[in-house]
Parts: structure tokens; C-alpha cells; sequence
């Protein structure tokens, strides 16, 4: 028998249950779970917010670190530690939000070189989104001499993460928030500004003050537009995110006029060996110090609770989730 968080689509409130291990999804390998976090995407689905479950029953939760304890992948032997984000678990497939989990080795890694259990999931699909948005950034030509790099949501997740690599990588960091009382831990993490999120709520001209080099933004929106339309010539925006919306009411006037580029971020399906070598640039570069400060540790049967404040805007940094 093994603990789980269990949503049924009749009553979509996760109930924490007993399962025996017979009701697995029958696949390559069986994990004991040590570790999830808790994501946006986490708490769409516990509270129904957001169609994300797409399979019922689902166990939620769309990463994991744990033991191999059974496998039938030549890939990964008992007793080996492992993580897993992405690939539709919590939403397809069950999850993370329970002692053992099931699913094919194709869709494990090896824990990262550096990192533990723990540190894996406090930094988690959230961490790794905003590697992903970083290295985009990077890849298309930001670098800090070219002016700040604007992160949105910043006291989230995604942007928590984000700040922190990318302030360490040398860039300068406004971070957009809107909580401004958090101001001191957004410096913390190495933010040179923070910029209230109201003055990017407002409908926006096609073409605003020229201002950044680069932008990391989760909320999507008007939030999002409004940071197009202050690009930079040449200017690069990352967008992983819709914390304040999915829709997009921008002009083409910073594509076709300052040659902005919109990249798009997806963790989920992202390839295999992008995803390994992300996650070796997170374990080589994260600051494990501010890491652990940005983070809270909850035991399982807390994560509806939190699941809420998350999506009512009261959690700071991250939350992992201590499954054991
Ligand atoms: P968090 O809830 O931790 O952070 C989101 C942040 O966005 C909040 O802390 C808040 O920051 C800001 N925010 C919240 N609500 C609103 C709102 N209504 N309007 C504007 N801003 C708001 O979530 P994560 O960081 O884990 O995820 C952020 C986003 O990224 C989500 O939309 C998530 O779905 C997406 N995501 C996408 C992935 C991908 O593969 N593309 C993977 C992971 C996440 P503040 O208070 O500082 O303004």
C-alpha cells in the first residue's frame, strides 16, 4: 500500500488515500517518491481552476524525485536515484503527489550531478522552466551588456528562479512584481529593481520606451504585451507562463519595427537531451543558499491547502512537497 493525493472527476476535491500498489499504471519502472513540488500547473488541477487533468482518476503532481524500485528499463537499475518533470504526468498519467509512482524510463533522468532529491524539486518544473526561458535568451543573442532583462511574476516560481540565475549569470534584473512588499527579497536574489506589475496591466501603445534586452514573463496578458511593445531593437522575450492570462492583445509593431523576437517555452514535451543538459546547468549553477531560502517544505496531506494560496497569489518562491 502506498499514500496518495486522489482527484475524482465526480468530486474534485483530492482526497488523501491508501492505494494498494496493484493499482499502479502498469509500465517500466516503479519510483518511491521522496520529493515533488508544487506547481501552478499543480494547483490548476487540485483545485479545477484549469483543465488540466485529462485522464480520471489522476493522482496530480507534474514532477517527482525518488528510488527506483522496480524496473524493467535497461536504462535505470533499483535502488538508483532518479527525477522526472513533464511528459503529462499529472495530467495524462498519475503522479507525484504519492509514495510510488509508475511510468516509463524514457521519461526519467538520473538526479542531476550536485543535486538532491530535495534540491531537485525545490527547484522542480518551475526551476527548470526558467532555465529554459534563460538559456532562450542566451541562445538568441542576450547578453548583460546589451541593458536589463525584465522578469515577470517575479516573486513566483518561475521568476523566483529566474532572477536568481540570471543576476548571477551578470545580467541586470528588474524584476515585475505585485507584491512590492517584497521588495527586499526580490534583492535578495539579485534583483538591481523592482517594478510594480500595475505599470504593465495598462493597455499598451504598439511601441513604448525602448527598455529592455531581454524579458522572462509568466503572466502573459496585457503584462505580456506591455513588455513587447518596451523592447529593445533586437530585444528578446521568453514566454512560459499565463498567471494573468492566456490571451495576448499586442500589435506586430515590436516584431516588424525593432525586430523583437517571442519565443516560446514549453518544459513539458521539451526533449530529452535538452532537458539533461538544463538540468546540468541547473545543478552546477544554482545558489543552493538562496535556493533553500526561497523554499517551504509541506507534507502531502497539506498540498490542497496550499494549492489555493498559490493560486491566490500568497506563495513566495517555491514549495516542495515532502512525499515520504
Ligand atoms: P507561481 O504561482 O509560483 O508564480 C506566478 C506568479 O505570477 C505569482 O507569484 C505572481 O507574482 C504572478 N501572478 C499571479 N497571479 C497573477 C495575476 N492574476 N496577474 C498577474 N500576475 C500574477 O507559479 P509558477 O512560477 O510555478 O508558474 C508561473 C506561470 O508559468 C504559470 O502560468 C505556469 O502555468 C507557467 N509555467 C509554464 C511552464 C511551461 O512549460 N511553459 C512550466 C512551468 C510553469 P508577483 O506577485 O510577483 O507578481
Amino acid at each position: 500500500m502506498f499514500d496518495a493525493l486522489f482527484l475524482e472527476q465526480a468530486d474534485q476535491m483530492a482526497k488523501l488515500v491508501s492505494l494498494p500498489d496493484d493499482a499502479l499504471p502498469a509500465e517500466e519502472v516503479t519510483v518511491r517518491v521522496h520529493w515533488s513540488g508544487l506547481n501552478y500547473k499543480d494547483a490548476l488541477a487540485m483545485t479545477g481552476r484549469g483543465p488540466v487533468v485529462r485522464s480520471w482518476p489522476m493522482v496530480p503532481g507534474i514532477d517527482f524525485a525518488g528510488v527506483v524500485e522496480r524496473s524493467a528499463s535497461p536504462d535505470f537499475s533499483v535502488g538508483q536515484e532518479v527525477m522526472l518533470n513533464g511528459w503529462g504526468v499529472g495530467e495524462k498519467h498519475w503522479g507525484g503527489f504519492a509514495q510510488k509512482a509508475c511510468v516509463p524510463g524514457a521519461w526519467l533522468l538520473p538526479l542531476p550531478h550536485g543535486l538532491s532529491g530535495q534540491q531537485a524539486m525545490a527547484l522542480g518544473t518551475a526551476g527548470f522552466t526558467a532555465m529554459l526561458s534563460v538559456q532562450a535568451l542566451v541562445r538568441e543573442g542576450v547578453e548583460p551588456a546589451h541593458g536589463p532583462v525584465l522578469v515577470t511574476g517575479a516573486t513566483g516560481g518561475v521568476g523566483s528562479v529566474a532572477v536568481m540565475l540570471l543576476a548571477q549569470m551578470g545580467y541586470e534584473v528588474v524584476a515585475v512584481t505585485g507584491r512590492l512588499e517584497e521588495q527586499a527579497y526580490l534583492h535578495q536574489l539579485g534583483a538591481t529593481e523592482v517594478l510594480a506589475r500595475s505599470h504593465f496591466e495598462m493597455p499598451s501603445r504598439p511601441l513604448e520606451k525602448a527598455r529592455w534586452a531581454g524579458a522572462v514573463d509568466v503572466v502573459g496578458g496585457q503584462v505580456l504585451a506591455s513588455v513587447c511593445a518596451s523592447m529593445k531593437q533586437q530585444g528578446v522575450v521568453a514566454a512560459c507562463g499565463l498567471a494573468g492570462g492566456m490571451d495576448f492583445p499586442a500589435t506586430v509593431a515590436p516584431f516588424i519595427l525593432r525586430g523583437v523576437t517571442l519565443v516560446g517555452i514549453d518544459s513539458v514535451m521539451c526533449p530529452q537531451a535538452v532537458r539533461r543538459q538544463a538540468w546540468a546547468r541547473l545543478a552546477e549553477q544554482v545558489n543552493k543558499t538562496l535556493l533553500a531560502g526561497m523554499t517551504r517544505v509541506i507534507p502531502l496531506a497539506d498540498v490542497p491547502v496550499v494549492a489555493t494560496e498559490l493560486l491566490d497569489g500568497k506563495v513566495r518562491g517555491r514549495v516542495v512537497v515532502e512525499v515520504r
